[in-house]
């Protein structure tokens, strides 16, 4: 994943993302002397952070621009006594852009006990300890769920600092519903997993969010256009990064679109929009499907078929099967 994901943004400078146009100086002068002299900031926008409390920071970093980070995170990650990252190689190149030199070490979700245990220890001496990931939110596609709960269980506190992440700014840029909206991350890789995984997120009644990868893209498409059936989506493809694209259309115009064109290069975020609202379905439609269904199947399996298929209720097509079966 790492490894793809560096080679996908082969132009992925730090000059082109425009890190250095802050300029070192005014950096660190966000980071160590942000004072107000006119003392009218009493929010924090001038102001330093303090330095930090005992506590486990979870620290959103930029999905692509480095200028997508915010001051509170600066200060934080210059002034913990410890920051634990995905890849340091990956961190380091962030951490240098702004002239920042914390303590760096590796940490992973499996990569077992250990470097929880060293984690806890550190918050049991009274340390500040930041978690960040790659890019964007730790805890979201990345490590960082199981030390965020053993830290909460041992009772230590967990401050969120937050910032980029690739499924809020896909969402907002999708224009799609935004009111309710369901994030499920990656599918799994293989065919029947993923297409009972999109079974079962099918009668969500909301916007769907998907992380997907270049090579997967246009049979993860076509899959969704299956359990889906058409509705609108959006394609969103390397946010805030030199070659940012955002293609909407229908799922089986943008599976066929990235059929035909070949993996895209480059992160992507796929938002699908919620079902189609259902037409009403008549008694005679209803009993005209379950008449045919139960020649082949049990009332029980003709019922859940006509729900599924016609999207009523299953107590209603349960109902219908008994009369029409002469059971009722
Ligand atoms: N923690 C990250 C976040 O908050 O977005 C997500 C990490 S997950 C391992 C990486 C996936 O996020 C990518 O495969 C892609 O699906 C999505 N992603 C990350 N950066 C992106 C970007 N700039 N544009 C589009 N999708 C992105």
């Amino acid at each position: 994943m790492k490894a793809a994901r560096l080679k996908a943004a082969p132009s992925f400078s730090l000059e082109t993302l425009g890190a250095p146009a802050i300029g070192d100086d005014d950096c660190r002068s966000v980071m160590t002397n942000p004072s107000d002299p006119s003392g009218r900031d009493r929010i924090g926008a001038r102001s330093p952070s303090p330095p930090p409390e005992a506590g486990l920071y979870v620290v959103a970093t930029p999905i692509g621009n480095l200028r997508d980070i915010t001051l509170r995170a600066l200060d934080i990650l210059g002034s913990v006594h410890r920051v634990y990252a995905e890849d340091t190689r990956v961190t380091r190149k962030l951490l240098d852009a702004y002239g920042l030199k914390p303590k760096l070490a590796a940490y992973h979700d499996h990569s077992g006990e250990g470097a929880r245990d060293e984690i806890l220890a550190a918050l049991a001496g009274g340390e500040s300890v930041a978690l960040i990931s790659d890019a964007g939110t730790p805890l979201i596609s990345d490590p960082g769920f199981k030390l965020v709960r053993a830290a909460a269980e041992a009772g230590y506190r967990v401050f969120p600092v937050p910032g980029a992440s690739a499924l809020l700014a896909g969402l907002v840029t999708a224009a799609l519903p935004t009111d309710r909206f369901l994030f499920a991350g990656f599918l799994p890789s293989k065919a029947n997993a993923r297409r009972e995984a999109l079974q079962a997120v099918s009668a969500i009644d909301a916007t769907l969010v998907f992380y997907e990868t270049g090579p997967r893209l246009a049979e993860s498409l076509a899959d969704m256009a299956a359990a889906f059936g058409a509705r609108q989506a959006a394609v969103a493809r390397e946010l805030t990064k030199m070659f940012e694209e955002t293609r909407r259309a229908t799922l089986d115009a943008l599976a066929a679109h990235y059929a035909e064109d070949g993996a895209p290069k480059g992160e992507i975020v796929v938002v699908v929009a919620p079902p189609l609202e259902a037409p009403e379905t008549s008694d005679e439609s209803l009993d005209a499907y379950l008449v045919d269904a139960l020649m082949r199947l049990s009332v029980k399996e003709a019922a859940q078929a006509a729900a599924a298929e016609l999207r009523v209720s299953r107590n209603r097509a349960y109902a219908r099967a008994l009369v029409l079966k002469g059971g009722a």
